[in-house]
């Protein structure tokens, strides 16, 4: 129920100027200790800067590495990381298009093949599944954690229920809550989440007990740096998952994998392979993930470092 709840909410949510993505880690002192459902990032200023330099997640450590795209510097200098992690990721970063590497005099050197832009994040938004508020599971303390970290722009809570005074009253003033019908993709927006502060400091939950709560102060920085790294994230994943090798495997019209056998949506790494007694190896559908994509979305597929093609407009949830 959740995971395709997850799905439909992922494809109504897609605009133009928007970039969806799900399942991320948002813990920064426990950086396993929060992952969010689903992220929304709109452009800012310099987004299609950004998108013109490449459509995969660029790696953390290649962004603060002593490089711009002037003089090519020694990989030694460049990182401040053991030489065999410096290789690995001048590696990675060279595949996905951000550092050119080269040799000079014997010794190998890097480059960057663009200024990485600071400002090309609008805002980013974490919004938390329930589609059954009579379940809600730890769903008020993940709420809490958000609240008081701030490191999102927005957070939302997003459920197929109806929403009563009761539930409201059970978290934080601050969080947003959208009713959401997964068949119709149809959302109301019951209450507008509050802007948080994710300039600040924060505090991040650590451990919640009857009597005392574990707390770790951070800073706007650090903050600062795991938003970088969400964007990152969010812009390299999307939101699709494969679709199943099964030979009744097809996807949705906004890619989303679809089962003929059982007639629904399914999520492939639960439902289906061995786990299933219809299942019939085959090659995967040929759904075009990438272009639906770059169509329905802020994301480019294709970079061609000709300037902006779209206008990045801020848009509201409604
Ligand atoms: S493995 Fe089973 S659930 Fe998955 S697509 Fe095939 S028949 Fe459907």
């Amino acid at each position: 129920m959740e995971f395709r709840f997850e799905l439909a909410l992922c494809a109504a949510l897609e605009s133009p100027d928007r970039v969806v993505s799900r399942q991320l880690g948002a813990g920064i002192e426990n950086p396993g200790g929060r992952i969010v459902d689903v992220c929304v990032m709109t452009p800012g200023p310099a987004f299609d800067r950004r998108a013109a330099i490449t459509a995969d997640r660029i790696p953390d450590p290649a962004i603060e590495a002593a490089v711009g795209p002037g003089e090519a510097v020694p990989l030694t200098e460049a990182f401040d990381l053991p030489p065999d992690r410096a290789e690995a990721v001048a590696d990675h970063a060279a595949a996905v298009g951000y550092l050119e590497r080269e040799r000079r005099d014997g010794r190998p050197v890097v480059r960057a093949t663009a200024r990485y832009p600071d400002d090309w994040v609008g805002s980013l938004t974490a919004v938390e599944n329930k589609p059954d508020l009579g379940s809600p599971g730890d769903l008020a303390a993940q709420l809490r954690y958000d609240a008081a970290l701030g490191l999102f722009d927005h957070v939302v809570l997003a459920t197929a229920s109806y929403v009563t005074r009761a539930h409201l009253n059970r978290i934080p003033d601050v969080v947003g809550v959208w009713r959401f019908d997964p068949d119709t993709g149809d959302r109301e927006v019951v209450r507008e989440p509050t802007r948080l502060a994710p300039d600040a400091p924060g505090v991040e939950i650590r451990d919640e007990r009857a009597l005392r709560t574990d707390v770790a102060l951070v800073t706007a920085d650090a903050k600062a740096r795991k938003r970088r790294r969400i964007a990152e994230r969010a812009y390299g994943k999307g939101w699709r998952p494969d679709p199943p090798a099964c030979a009744h495997a097809t996807t949705t019209a906004d890619g989303r994998p679809y089962c003929e056998q059982f007639e629904r949506v399914v999520n492939p790494g639960r439902d289906c392979g061995q786990a299933c007694e219809a299942f019939e190896p085959a090659d995967p559908p040929a759904t075009d993930r990438d272009a639906l994509r770059d169509e329905r979305t802020a994301w480019v597929a294709t970079p061609d470092g000709a300037g902006p093609r779209r206008q990045s407009g801020l848009s509201r949830f409604r």
